[in-house]
């Protein structure tokens, strides 16, 4: 869980560390081909970067606010920061389009250089985009360049310190750059953990999951990385800001809100102190079946409403249980049937056995069968592992990607259906779509979709009016557009009739202040 040993850059074309490429399991490859035939696609080996625009001067400039070695114009850097890992954006990478690759790429050692670099992306009006891990999948690292004098790559790779525990109060405060397992392994040496394990874990960063208000697979019981955030220092074009100087308070509306989620448009995050809890001494997963979602839904729901949520919560329709997706070892391999959820509890061990048999009772109450730790502990160990068959299903001509939105519990019916048939209806026969539920609340949950077909000729074009497709259905059935994604750009349309005319305008209101000159992330987040 705590393993930084893996390389630090991802990929350039495709998920994660290129050394830990898998290829299909002999079982999913069967499946595939029975479903879509076989279509190789392979990727473009080669890839011609657009030369960087940046005047000789501005490089020089930024040198000397940060030194020659931390402002890097050579293709390799500016490729491995070009856009996110969408299947949009990895399909624009494997065609060989890096359109919006960087003119350079700089990289702040501290809030102060930040500052700096901020001041002079002004003066100069230089397009600035944080960049944290890279993970983003709604296009929030793809801002607009058109205007500017060039477009930086603010990177926060050189920001990785722990800079003080609390462990009175049970805080720390985290520099943005840090990983999700380097963060761990700082707060593990204090016997602390922060327990935030978004499925990009290995490689998304703190600075990150605040920008865009991640949720991990714990959240149930660490709870969503916003609420875990006590305080943030923000460096904007405007100055500095630190929010946060009180667990809970009644001081005018809670400003943190406003920079939580505001994906690098209205200041780059330099530190994020969180709630921290003890290192749990127990982790138990196991697995249950359910005859139908809706029994393993409404047993979800009855353990929200009663207080008793396990840490970890999630439940996998019908068809995604068939498949096997929530055990990627095993996709394609005999499935069980029925639903599978998995439910984990970490903590001390008489607060877990505590917990795990009250939840057992209202579980087998309810109509589950519990099929024992076998298929958690196995969930538990591949669970960072399904994104890197995206590359394997892209090769294979398979057309791959996920979705996700939340709504209150009274209207999850229609919005599963109504999503399925909008994806279905828009890719065509054949199409695959499983769904999850990922997050649970006491009055709603979030649906996380995967969806896959045959490409087509234009398989970006194909993806593009399925997602808007199935982004019509949320708005329409009155769910969010997203429950842990973020908007970045390609969320926009749908953002703006979620939040209406006037939310919009308090939005544009906030960055007019805090960026008069539009230069953080010119295009992201704000219709
Ligand atoms: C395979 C895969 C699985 C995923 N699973 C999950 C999941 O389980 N849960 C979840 O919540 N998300 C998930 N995501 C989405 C993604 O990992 C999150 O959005 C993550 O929080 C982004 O963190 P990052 O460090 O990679 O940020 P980046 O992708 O680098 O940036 C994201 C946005 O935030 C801005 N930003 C980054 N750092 C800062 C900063 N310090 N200050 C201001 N702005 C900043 C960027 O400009 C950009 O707009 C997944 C993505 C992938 C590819």
């Amino acid at each position: 869980m705590t393993d930084t040993s893996k390389s630090l850059e991802m990929h350039p074309q495709g998920w994660g560390d290129p050394a830990a490429a898998t290829p299909l399991p002999e079982s999913a490859r069967g499946l595939i081909e029975l479903a879509f035939g076989v279509d190789r696609r392979p990727a473009v080996d080669h890839v011609e970067l657009p030369a960087s625009g940046l005047a000789p001067g501005l490089l020089d400039g930024l040198r000397e606010l940060l030194g020659d070695e931390h402002v890097l114009a050579d293709d390799a850097t500016r490729r491995l920061r070009t856009r996110g890992k969408s299947t949009p954006d990895l399909l624009k990478a494997r065609a060989g389009d890096l359109s919006d690759a960087p003119d350079a790429v700089v990289r702040p050692d501290g809030h102060d250089q930040v500052a700096a670099v901020l001041a002079y992306a002004v003066e100069h009006h230089l397009a600035v985009v944080p960049f944290g891990g890279g993970t983003s999948v709604t296009g929030g690292l793809a801002a607009r360049r058109e205007g500017y004098a060039g477009l930086i790559s603010l990177d926060l790779i050189r920001m990785k310190r722990l800079l003080s525990v609390d462990q009175v109060s049970m805080t720390a405060t985290l520099e943005p750059g840090l990983r999700g397992p380097e963060a761990e392994a700082l707060l593990a040496e204090q016997g602390l953990t922060l327990g935030h394990y978004p499925q990009s874990f290995e490689f998304a960063t703190i600075g990150g999951f605040a920008a865009t208000r991640s949720s991990g697979q714990s959240s149930a019981g660490y709870g969503r990385f916003d609420a875990l955030v006590m305080g943030l220092r923000v460096a904007t074009p405007r100055g500095e800001m630190v929010l946060g100087s009180s667990p809970a308070n009644a001081a005018g509306p809670d400003l943190r809100q406003l920079l939580l989620g505001s994906e690098g448009t209205f200041g780059v995050i330099t530190a994020v102190t969180v709630r921290v809890r003890r290192l749990p001494a127990v982790k138990v997963y196991e697995g249950w079946r359910w005859p139908s979602f809706v029994e393993g839904a409404a047993a979800m729901r009855h353990l929200a409403q009663a207080g008793l949520l396990p840490t970890v919560l999630r439940l996998s329709d019908e068809a995604e249980t068939s498949i096997n997706l929530a055990r990627p070892d095993a996709i394609g391999g005999e499935s069980a049937g029925g639903c599978m959820m998995i439910a984990g509890y970490e903590g001390d061990p008489e607060i877990v056995e505590a917990r795990r048999s009250v939840v057992t009772a209202i579980l087998t109450g309810l109509g589950g069968e519990n099929l024992g730790e076998e298929p958690g502990q196995s969930w538990a160990h591949g669970r960072f592992n399904a994104p890197y068959l995206r590359d394997a299903l892209l090769d294979a001509g398979v057309l791959v990607e996920t979705l996700e939105t939340v709504t209150f519990w009274s209207n999850t019916d229609r919005l599963y259906a109504d999503v399925k048939a909008a994806l279905e209806a828009s890719l065509g026969e054949g199409t695959i779509v499983l769904c999850h539920l990922s997050h649970v609340y006491e009055t709603g949950c979030s649906l996380y979709f995967t969806v896959a077909a045959k490409q087509g000729d234009d398989p970006l074009g194909q993806w593009l009016d399925a997602k808007a497709a199935a982004s019509d259905a949320i708005i329409d059935a009155g769910a969010s557009i997203t429950h842990h994604h973020a908007v970045g750009t390609d969320h926009k349309p749908w953002l703006a009739q979620e939040i209406g005319p006037l939310g919009v305008s308090v939005l544009r209101a906030v960055k007019a202040d805090l960026d008069p000159t539009g230069i953080l992330n010119p295009g992201v987040l704000i219709p």
